[in-house]
């Protein structure tokens, strides 16, 4: 017996581009839940941010925030899975068990601090900046601002420097276990997570937690994205969706089994994920 989850990218993917909308998706997500899928949200976002496209869709899965720096899982879900399963890795906050893959913001931010002392480099950070400066900058409102600027394991920054000083700054940054993600409009640095990382020691949970069950039992992955951070997550699931975009090109994923939706969004999320339920009986 397969036992399915889906892994989905939010902006651009289960979010319109523009609007933010996922009102064409609810259909697929209403099917999903009530088969007992799990909706793993797996997104650039940030903790609060992640918890309120939750909330506004009515999803209670686990989910990968920060391009897989960290896997949050609810407690009560994470209560029945640890029946079957000891994870020392997991610690706790509030409501959540979460297990962080990625390098803490306090040691990104000591390190971009050292640079930019010894080498004179000209960027900003998130974290220099006033609510009101980023609210100008991005368009957002103050919750929204205060919520994008509660990073855990990544700092943006706006590039002001040179392009032979950003190659520099990009090697510097990988000799301390460092890379650099180019964003729409920021820089992100982090640690060598990726959202395919997260979502194979999430499925492996699911995985040894089914197994105890009946050693029959498979997991296997719906893994939907626009972008190109969301190629290792696609590479490692079973049936890769790729989103399209208006605004940008497909990543390039190399899988056999991988689709390229016919409408763009929230809408190609809902004709995909209906069409694979369906063929496979789920
Ligand atoms: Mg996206």
């Amino acid at each position: 017996m397969t036992h399915w989850i889906i892994s989905t990218d939010l902006d651009g993917t289960l979010l319109d581009h523009h609007t933010y909308s996922y009102q064409s998706a609810m259909p697929a997500i209403k099917k999903s839940l009530s088969k007992g899928i799990p909706i793993i949200f797996n997104t650039s976002k940030t903790l609060p941010e992640t918890i309120d496209v939750q909330k506004e869709i009515g999803v209670s899965s686990p989910f990968i925030i920060e391009n897989g720096a960290a896997v949050y899982l609810p407690k009560t879900l994470y209560r029945e899975l640890t029946d079957h399963i000891k994870s020392k890795s997991c610690r706790e906050d509030y409501q959540y068990f979460y297990n962080s893959l990625g390098i803490k913001r306090e040691k990104i931010l000591d390190h971009l601090s050292k640079l930019k002392t010894e080498f004179n480099y000209d960027f900003t950070g998130f974290s220099e900046l006033s609510d009101k400066q980023l609210m100008a900058l991005t368009g957002l409102e103050l919750i929204q601002a205060q919520n994008a600027k509660a990073r855990s394991f990544s700092e943006p920054v706006i590039w002001e420097d040179s392009a032979v000083q950003l190659k520099n700054f990009k090697m510097q940054l990988k000799q301390v276990g460092l890379k650099v993600l180019k964003g729409g409009r920021f820089y992100h640095i982090q640690g060598h997570n990726n959202k395919g990382k997260a979502l194979i020691w999430l499925k492996n949970l699911y995985q040894k937690f089914y197994h105890n069950i009946d050693a029959s039992y498979d997991v296997k992955v719906i893994a939907l994205g626009d972008s190109e951070n969301d190629v290792d997550m696609l590479n490692c699931s079973d049936i890769p969706v790729i989103i399209r975009s208006n605004n940008h090109k497909a990543p390039s994923v190399n899988h056999k089994q991988q689709i390229i939706s016919n409408n763009i969004g929230p809408l190609g999320w809902n004709n995909e994920v209906l069409n694979i339920l369906n063929k496979q009986k789920t």
